[in-house]
C-alpha cells in the first residue's frame, strides 16, 4: 500500500529540494506543478511587498492575491495597492475585510488597539485572513529571514498547523537584494518608506525609524507586541507576521 505522506513530511522533502533554489524557482513550482492546490498570495502591499509580487505576476498575473483591509491602514497604502496591481497587471486583487457585525461589537470606535492590540489584530487580521484562506491548500508571504529574530530560521516551505502549506520564496533574500530587484525592475515605492517608514503596518500602530534604528522598531513603538499573529507553528501557536 502507497505510503500517503504527511504535511510534515511534504514540507520537509520540499525545504530539502528547494533550500539552494532561487525565489524564481521556488514560485514557479508552487504556481505551476499543480502539486499544491489552490495557492494564494498574501500581501500587507507594504514596503516591500511589491518584489514578491513582481516574481508572482511575471508567472501568472491572475494568482489570487489577498489585501488584509484593517480598514486601520494608511490612505497611501490603500493608493499603493491599487497603483502596484495597475503597474504589475494583477488581474484578481481580494480585499479582505474584518467582518462588519463583529467589529460593531467590539471595536465600534476604532479604539481597541490602544487597549487590547491583541485582541484587535485577531479581530482586523488573523480572523478575516483564516476565513479568506479556507478555500485555498496553500499561501505565499514575502517574509524574510533578516527581517527579525522570529524569522531568522524562516524556511522556503512551512506546515502551517497542519492545515496547509506556507511557502516563503523570499526567506534568503537579504535587504540589498530586496532594494537592488526593485531598482533593477523600477518597481513602484511605496511613499511612506521616503518619509522614514521603512516597515509599514496599520496607521495607529506604526510611527517613522530614526537613524540607526532597527527597520521594524516603528512596528507597535513602546509595547511589548513585536508581531501581529497571522502566522501560525506547526503547533497552532501564534508567533508571527506578515507584514
Ligand atoms: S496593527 Fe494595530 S490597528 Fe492594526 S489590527 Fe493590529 S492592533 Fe489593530
Amino acid at each position: 500500500m502507497l505510503h500517503r505522506l504527511t504535511l510534515d513530511e511534504k514540507v520537509s522533502g520540499l525545504n530539502g529540494q528547494f533550500d539552494q533554489q532561487s525565489a524564481g524557482e521556488i514560485l514557479r513550482h508552487t504556481l505551476l506543478s499543480g502539486e499544491f492546490g489552490k495557492v494564494a498570495v498574501v500581501s500587507s502591499f507594504g514596503a516591500e511587498s511589491v518584489v514578491l509580487l513582481d516574481l508572482v505576476a511575471a508567472i501568472n498575473p491572475a494568482t489570487p492575491i489577498l489585501f488584509l483591509d484593517t480598514e486601520m491602514l494608511f490612505t497611501e497604502t490603500l493608493a499603493y495597492q491599487k497603483t502596484v496591481a495597475t503597474h504589475l497587471g494583477l488581474t484578481d486583487v481580494r480585499v479582505i475585510t474584518p467582518a462588519r457585525e463583529e467589529t460593531f461589537e467590539q471595536d465600534n470606535e476604532g479604539l481597541l488597539h490602544l487597549y487590547f492590540p491583541d485582541q484587535c489584530c485577531a479581530l482586523r487580521k488573523s480572523i478575516p485572513l483564516q476565513q479568506a484562506l479556507k478555500g485555498f491548500d496553500a499561501w505565499i508571504t514575502g517574509r524574510k529571514r533578516y527581517q527579525s529574530g522570529s524569522r531568522a530560521t524562516l524556511t522556503p516551505f512551512e506546515n502551517e498547523a497542519g492545515r496547509r502549506i506556507k511557502v516563503n520564496p523570499l526567506a534568503h533574500w537579504g535587504s540589498d537584494e530586496v532594494k537592488a530587484h526593485m531598482a533593477a525592475r523600477d518597481l513602484p515605492r511605496h511613499p511612506l518608506v521616503a518619509r522614514g517608514y521603512p516597515s509599514i503596518g496599520c496607521a495607529p500602530c506604526t510611527t517613522q525609524v530614526g537613524f540607526g534604528e532597527d527597520p521594524r522598531a516603528g512596528r507597535w513603538r513602546n509595547q511589548e507586541k513585536i508581531e501581529c499573529g497571522i502566522h501560525f507553528t506547526a503547533t497552532g501557536a501564534v508567533r508571527d507576521s506578515a507584514a
